[in-house]
């Protein structure tokens, strides 16, 4: 059973992935290499390390190179924020 804690915490981590990916996006720091509706897509985005992660979908999974990658991190979200039809 979740308490409002839990909740609280989970949508404030919500919002920092978004707001994160939507900085990303903001700075230039995205660049979509290939988007294919058969191959995927596969896109840089530059984190705030400077590092460049590489974030894939293929066969209706996301995925990203950085360790903080669990389901969708900040990369992920922000290349789905340019990709998907409907953000989820
Ligand atoms: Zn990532």
């Amino acid at each position: 059973m979740s308490t409002m804690v839990d909740i609280a915490t989970r949508s404030r981590r919500a919002e920092t992935i978004q707001g994160k990916a939507v900085r990303l996006i903001a700075s230039g720091c995205l660049w979509i290499e290939r988007i294919d509706p058969d191959l995927g897509i596969t896109a840089l985005v530059r984190g705030d390390s400077g590092v460049r992660w590489v974030v894939t979908y293929e066969a209706g999974a996301w995925s990203c190179t950085c360790p903080a990658f669990v389901r969708r991190c900040s990369h992920v979200r922000a290349v789905a924020l340019v990709t998907e039809r409907t953000p989820s």
